[in-house]
């Protein structure tokens, strides 16, 4: 591993949740591609490994595998920039040849990336999944060959080995498939796995669907948020979505109050003066999804109980405590 690698190692571990050097040339973390594990928050199956003098990164949980530079460049475009700049100039300088600017496409691809799949109705198991749920199949699509689509997409697994099917969950914006999630269908050690082929475009599903001016509810997944009238779902980041438009958003956290991550960002939220819901104490469903199949009419219940600053306060303490 050389140097410029080394640093830039160094500046991305910021991004990477548990990180840590195993030894020289071996670095391991909670994979970004795929979340790690769920349930279990000190699973790191995410590494960075010396391949002779090259770094590769490759996830023991979902299988995706590539260049530090494509890894680097999945989670931040910008040091991605500087990194291959400062790679050309080491590579260049060192053997005496002429050093070359090098040429940067700023500009995103103005190409249409088709989604040649059939949708999730079409296919039995992925329809009796989402329909089960009460999920509008039609609204997601269906592939046989995760692993093998998603590189037709763009380049994310080394190996097709132990492909599987999955729903896709498309991620548009401005009619653009910027990226897409996979959900598998049976009890996969995987749920979701997430591909962005457009790495400055936003993780959010439903964007290109929402009116900007009226209130526009996020939910905590995809699926969810099919259930609620003018949403959006964060796929992965809880970031900043001023920055996509949205200047009145509501948060809608799942009801889980002893969970300590779901506390801790509608503490945040409510600390932002943004506005959440506080579920009433007479739902008890964890996600918006068990609410629909035990019989409640989420939209309503949504919309009589968003706060904001103290009253959110109030409530928020009231139902940590449930
Ligand atoms: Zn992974």
């Amino acid at each position: 591993m050389d140097l410029v690698d080394s640093k830039y190692i160094g500046l991305i571990s910021a991004r990477l949740l548990k990180f840590k050097k195993v030894k020289a040339d071996l670095y391991n973390f909670r994979c970004p591609i795929c979340g790690d594990s769920q349930k279990n928050k000190s699973k790191t199956r995410g590494y960075l490994y010396a391949v002779k003098a090259d770094m590769n990164f490759r996830c023991h949980n979902c299988g995706a595998s590539m260049t530090l530079s494509n890894f680097i460049k999945s989670l931040d475009p910008v040091i991605h920039k500087q990194y291959v700049f400062e790679r050309f100039k080491g590579n260049k300088t060192g053997r005496g040849t002429v050093v070359e600017e090098p040429k940067f496409n700023f500009e995103a691809p103005k190409f249409k990336p088709k989604l040649d799949l059939p949708k999730a109705s079409e296919n039995s198991a992925a329809k009796k999944y989402l329909e089960d749920r009460k999920i509008d199949a039609d609204k997601f699509y269906y592939t046989d060959k995760f692993k093998a689509w998603s590189n037709s997409q763009k380049k994310t697994f080394d190996s097709v080995k132990y492909d599987e099917p999955r729903i896709i969950i498309p991620l548009f914006y401005k009619d653009t498939l910027v990226g897409f999630q996979g959900r598998s269908l049976g009890p996969s050690k995987v749920k979701y796995i997430t591909v962005m082929i457009n790495d400055d475009a936003p993780k959010i599903y439903g964007l290109d669907q929402v009116g900007t001016g009226t209130p526009v509810y996020i939910t905590e997944g995809p699926f969810d948020s099919t259930f609620i009238r003018n949403s959006i779902a964060m796929c992965g980041s809880d970031g900043d979505v001023g920055k996509w438009g949205i200047s009145t958003p509501v948060w809608v956290y799942d009801n889980e109050p002893r969970n300590r991550e779901i506390v801790r960002r509608i503490q945040d939220t409510i600390d932002r003066g943004e506005k959440v819901v506080i579920w009433p104490n007479n739902i008890h469903e964890k996600d918006i999804n068990d609410m629909v199949l035990a019989g409640h009419d989420v939209q309503s219940v949504v919309e009589s109980n968003v706060y904001s600053g103290l009253k959110a306060k109030l409530r928020f303490n009231t139902w940590k405590r449930t």
